[in-house]
């Protein structure tokens, strides 16, 4: 592609993406399924020989759009939203241009220094005391990743990366069953072992550790001579929005001197508006605390921000300082690929310094506030449905339901295929979950540009097709 070329196409592009924001209402949210067709329209052997752009973009639109799943689609109510807000997209535009390698200060300055400053405002902007510092990470996954590495270094007094855990005592780490799966592989990668990630039981409304529990586990551990490392609270677990006490659970971390690493990859957005901050009340004794812009807040995937009370250990943790990435003469400047377990890195700063100039912090509340209290409507509408039963209560926009059945026996059979249904219809999309070993269906209003008549006319697409599947 020549020069010529690529400003063509790059306008074509950008046409093309601008066009497709427009008509995703007129998509279903999820493409009707048909396993292996897609697959089957690819040519099964890669081209020798070069083709016309026309033809690649021409099968774009007719072989790989119509398979998407449309997840800016302002009636998308599944899973958690992973919010593309436009103007994240067009920072992207201009990363993806500069393609830089923001591995250390000196491969992109204005990269390493921009990172520092919007991560510094999402802390002031989620109401986190100074002094903790931050990364952009590409995933929660690797950010939890890097705590609970962080958390196995502490322990072992540093001697894991250089010894292995073999003769070690067994490190153990305490976290609840609402918890993403994203701890278990942490646990799983970092050498420390499913069998000693200990699951606390829950209690209460939000579903959160039994912090009695939770120290009599730590000091029977102690007694039975394995090693107790650190804690991973969550805040808005992805089933249905589990809430760890924040407060209690560093409390009980402060006494055994164990790290506490924070997962509210969902709910942190929600952190913006002061009136939702009870659900963290004593977040700024975390030792990290990880949450996604990518999510919620509108920054395109990948932008996760995890936030260290005491970077120093965790770049202990990380960094490696072979001599060829030495940056020499800049003594205190920061290198993040030491703060992270990739080592390459893009500049996903851009985006989110954009998001936050173009809409303000006030609008983004705004945005937050009108997804909960909707979504409080819809759950208040649905719970006076004779036929239908609020499973968890809102927990900020996330609360899920069941269909009622006659006999209980069928409830989970019926709902999972009134999910189907739903799904197949493709008007809004939704996912399901169990609670307490039962299917239950999701419900999350999250959508950058969903208005409250999507989420009110949900209640039409549920209940119509409900009645009819039964
Ligand atoms: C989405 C989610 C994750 C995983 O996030 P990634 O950035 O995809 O790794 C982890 N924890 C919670 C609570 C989540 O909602």
């Amino acid at each position: 592609m020549d020069g010529k070329e690529f400003h063509d196409w790059s306008l074509r592009a950008a046409e093309w993406g601008a066009a497709y924001r427009a008509s995703l209402r007129d998509r279903p949210v999820r493409p009707p399924m048909n396993p292996g067709a897609i697959f089957d329209s690819i040519e099964a052997s890669p081209p020798e020989h070069p083709q016309p752009m026309e033809a690649i973009f021409a099968d774009f639109e007719e072989k790989i759009v119509p398979g998407m799943t449309h997840w800016q689609h302002p009636r998308f109510f599944a899973y958690f939203p992973a919010n593309a807000a436009p103007v994240s997209v067009v920072a992207e535009y201009l990363v993806s241009a500069m393609a830089a390698q923001c591995m250390l200060w000196q491969t992109s300055p204005a990269a390493t220094e921009l990172e520092t400053r919007t991560v510094d405002w999402m802390r002031q902007a989620l109401g986190l005391p100074e002094g903790f510092a931050g990364v952009i990470q590409d995933s929660a996954s690797s950010a939890t990743l890097a705590a609970v590495l962080t958390m196995r270094e502490k322990a072992l007094d540093w001697q894991g990366n250089g010894k292995g855990l073999a003769g070690q005592p067994a490190v153990r780490i305490y976290a609840s069953d609402q918890v993403h799966t994203s701890i278990d592989r942490a646990i799983w990668v970092a050498g420390i072992g499913e069998a000693n990630l200990v699951r606390i039981p829950t209690k209460g409304r939000w579903r959160a550790m039994d912090t009695q529990a939770l120290e009599a586990a730590i000091a029977a551990d102690r007694a039975a001579g394995l090693l107790p490392a650190g804690i991973v609270a969550c805040v808005g677990g992805t089933s249905t929005g589990g809430t760890d006490d924040i407060a209690a659970t560093a409390e009980v971390a402060r006494r055994h001197g164990l790290y506490l690493h924070v997962d509210a990859a969902w709910a942190g957005s929600a952190m913006i508006c002061p009136e939702f901050r009870h659900f963290w009340t004593g977040i700024e004794r975390a030792d990290s605390i990880v949450f996604n812009p990518h999510k919620w807040l509108g920054a395109q995937f990948d932008c996760s921000i995890q936030f260290l009370r005491d970077p120093a250990s965790h770049v202990r943790t990380l960094a490696i300082k072979p001599d060829y990435l030495k940056t020499h003469g800049h003594d205190g400047i920061v290198n993040y690929s030491e703060w992270s377990v990739p080592l390459g890195r893009r500049f996903r700063a851009l985006k989110l310094w954009f998001l936050l100039r173009a809409h303000g912090l006030e609008n983004l509340r705004q945005m937050i506030r009108n997804h909960v209290a909707w979504s409080e409507a819809l759950a208040a509408r649905l719970a006076r449905e004779p036929d239908f039963e609020i499973v968890t209560e809102p927990m900020l926009s996330l609360f899920s339901f069941r269909h009622r059945t006659p006999a209980e026996a069928d409830s989970d059979a019926h709902n999972l295929s009134l999910v189907n249904a739903i799904n197949d219809d493709g008007r809004i999309y939704l996912t399901q979950t169990k609670v307490e070993g039962r299917v239950a269906i999701r419900f999350q209003a999250g959508q950058f540009e969903a208005t409250e008549a999507d989420v009110a006319g949900a209640f039409d697409v549920i209940t119509e097709i409900a009645r009819r599947t039964a």
